[in-house]
């Protein structure tokens, strides 16, 4: 499974890197990885891509903040960098051309597959997957069932009957391309026959009518990383449409959408779970069961403990997937306290012999509490008067 890397890391900046630093940062790898310093170097490329795509969301406020929020999946959809090789390095150069203006250069490798006709890109293939809470947080493996086209195996992508071959396009000699001169000016089109291609189908595959792709269903086995939520894309490279005329393979995206937990619930890499006791448990202490994602544990309430006190089990929590080492937040587990709301006839009378007792002992706490009162009301008798 290809993972993006963190976008800080990318750009070698903290998070509480300011807008200029970011600038700064991006311009820097941005020169030293140009496509005109390292010519025919795809790894440069790549990594020139990496730092647009990053420098993208981290120079927009808006997109920055979900990325902080959301990592890559608050981010999706658009970008430089998304997949195999669909960031052309031109539409960098037009996005960010302040950035490169006045260093001279000549704006690159230019785009691709100017050749209609010729070898495309393959369409990118959308599906979606519903996790249950645990599955997310641990992480599984799923089938998804998608229809893509694929190279057409009659003809092997070709587009051709087997047992023939494309001819030259007379009207190009097979350039894709005609030249019109009109006086002193000469004016190169797209062939008209054969559009681009250079030459011409005559006999057509009977399966793909000379397409050279076929519709398939396909059902994948795909690896769900521990960790994901709601609005993840995971994007498996090449998984997609294969590409017109034999080009590369699209890529597969997986929108996941995890459903709600009966008992917890989620913030970032913590779980959150409210545990009921009653007041007796709270004052004189106990010990709860507490359910773990895998399992369950028990946690000692100590005597005295308040409501809204939160215990924070360390390493209980859900595993980053931007993480390489996995590492997992915590459960916090909130104490709430249980009023009854319906009292049996002993359970009052006991509740009201306490109330008794209470009202002879009152707790320093509440001490400084009716002191503060008596203040606040002899104050504005004072003020009254
Ligand atoms: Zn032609
Ligand atoms: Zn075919």
């Amino acid at each position: 499974m290809p993972t993006q890397r963190d976008f800080y890391e990318v750009l070698g900046v903290e998070k509480s890197a300011s807008a200029d630093e970011i600038k700064k940062a991006y311009k820097k790898l941005a020169l030293k990885n140009h496509p005109d310093r390292n010519p025919g170097d795809e790894e440069a490329i790549e990594r020139f891509k990496e730092a647009a795509a990053a420098y993208e969301v981290l120079s927009d406020d808006d997109k920055r903040a979900r990325y902080d929020r959301f990592g890559h999946a608050g981010v999706n959809g658009g970008g430089f960098g998304g997949g195999a090789g669909h960031g052309d390095v031109q539409d960098i150069f037009e996005a960010f051309s302040d950035i490169f203006s006045g260093f001279g250069f000549s704006g690159g490798t230019g785009r691709r597959g100017g050749r209609r006709g010729g070898p495309a890109r393959g369409a990118d293939v959308r599906v979606a997957v519903t996790l249950d809470f645990r599955s997310a947080a641990l992480g599984c493996e799923r089938e998804v069932s998608i229809n893509r086209k694929k190279s057409c195996t009659r003809c092997s992508g070709s587009g051709c009957e087997p047992g023939t071959s494309p001819t030259q396009c007379d009207y190009c000699g097979g350039q894709g391309q005609v030249v019109q001169a009109q006086g002193f000016f000469r004016v190169q089109t797209t062939c008209p026959a054969c559009r681009g291609a250079g030459h011409i189908i005559r006999h057509k595959c009977n399966t793909c009518y000379g397409s050279g792709r076929e519709d398939h269903r396909v059902t994948l086995n795909v690896k769900i990383p521990a960790g994901v939520d709601s609005g993840v894309q995971l994007c498996l490279q090449g998984e997609g449409e294969a590409g017109p005329n034999n080009g590369p393979n699209g890529d597969l995206y997986v929108d996941i959408t995890v459903k709600d937990h009966p008992v917890f619930r989620r913030e970032g890499m913590h779980l959150l779970c409210r545990v009921p006791i009653t007041y007796t448990q709270a004052a004189l202490g106990t010990k709860i069961e507490i359910p773990l994602l895998e399992g369950r544990d028990e946690l000692d309430i100590p005597a005295g403990t308040p409501p809204g006190e939160v215990f924070r089990l360390r390493g209980k929590g859900i595993p980053d997937p931007r993480d390489p080492r996995g590492r997992k937040g915590d459960l916090h587990v909130e104490i709430e306290l249980i009023v009854p709301k319906k009292l049996s006839e002993e359970h009052e009378g006991l509740l009201r012999k306490l109330a008794e007792v209470e009202k002879t002992q009152v707790t320093p706490h509440q001490k400084t509490w009716y002191e503060k009162l008596k203040d606040l009301f002899k104050g504005e008798a004072e003020e009254a008067q």
